[in-house]
């Protein structure tokens, strides 16, 4: 792939008010991870006790989860259930109070599902993944935060298995040791998440969960991304945790009485 995208270092004021993870609330208090000397709050079994994050604790519709095969309903060829259309972006890339790493894009186009449109707002990695399917957790989950026009979230999350250096990642990656604190960013042109540099499929899993922060909130349509075709190589896990060396996933929640769908992709649509 072409190599990077000029980049600015700039060290701007944006992050007075910071986005968690999925979370677009921009006034939200802090919490943090297990272990973590730099948590700005509690960890994920105290998230339920703030009565503003309630849902973390009793919500019925909680992410992240195990996907497991044996639980799936498969559908094949769903025409209308992943359908990306992403443009190259401008991006803010910077570590949010909650030590996530995050890209808040200026653009970046639209995920439709069943018709309604999406348009994508960020994007962040949690280590390690949060998802797990059939129990394995992988190093690194990457998700792609959507809202609609009537504020509906729509998340697609991301594994990253260990093996090659990952092209996409290198774009920015290296910009990592720069982001010395939550008030730095480094300004990103033309962040493209378009195949090949983001492999999509051939399979995903989706079901009805939540924001994986707080304050939890249901109704976020998930799609995780099945295929194994997204590396992360030992030398980018390395640069990561040279900067963050603490978890921020949240332990898998319990799937209760939801569908897991297992869709299968077996002609190329696009
Ligand atoms: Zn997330």
């Amino acid at each position: 792939m072409s190599k990077p995208l000029a980049f600015v270092l700039g060290t701007i004021c944006l992050l007075a008010s910071t986005s968690f993870g999925e979370d677009l609330d921009e006034d939200s208090p802090g919490f943090g991870y297990y272990g973590n000397p730099d948590n700005v709050g509690p960890p994920p079994h105290e998230w339920g006790a703030n009565p503003l994050w309630r849902t973390c604790a009793v919500g019925r519709e909680q992410s992240p989860i195990d996907i497991e095969s044996k639980n799936t309903t498969l559908v094949i060829n769903d025409i209308f259930g992943l359908d990306t259309s992403y443009v190259p972006a401008n991006g803010a890339f910077y570590i949010n109070q909650a030590n996530i790493l995050e890209v808040k894009l200026n653009g970046g186009g639209q995920l439709k599902i069943q018709q309604k449109t999406y348009y994508l707002k960020q994007f962040h990695f949690h280590s390690p993944s949060e998802h797990t399917i059939d129990g394995v957790r992988f190093p690194l989950e990457l998700h792609l935060v959507h809202k609609s026009e009537n504020g509906e979230l729509a998340v697609i999350g991301i594994p990253f298995s260990y093996g090659e250096e990952n092209a996409f990642l290198a774009t920015f990656w290296d910009e990592l040791p720069l982001l010395t604190d939550s008030h730095t960013s480094v300004n990103l042109m033309n962040v493209d998440l378009r195949e090949p540099n983001l492999d999509m499929g051939p399979a995903y899993a989706r079901y009805k969960g939540s924001l994986t922060t707080p304050p939890c909130t249901e109704q976020v349509t998930w799609t995780v991304i099945l295929g194994q075709g997204n590396t992360v190589s030992e030398r980018q896990m390395w640069t990561y945790s040279k900067r963050l060396q603490y978890s921020n996933a949240r332990p898998v929640q319990k799937l209760n009485d939801r569908e897991v769908k297992r869709s299968v992709r077996l002609l190329k649509l696009r």
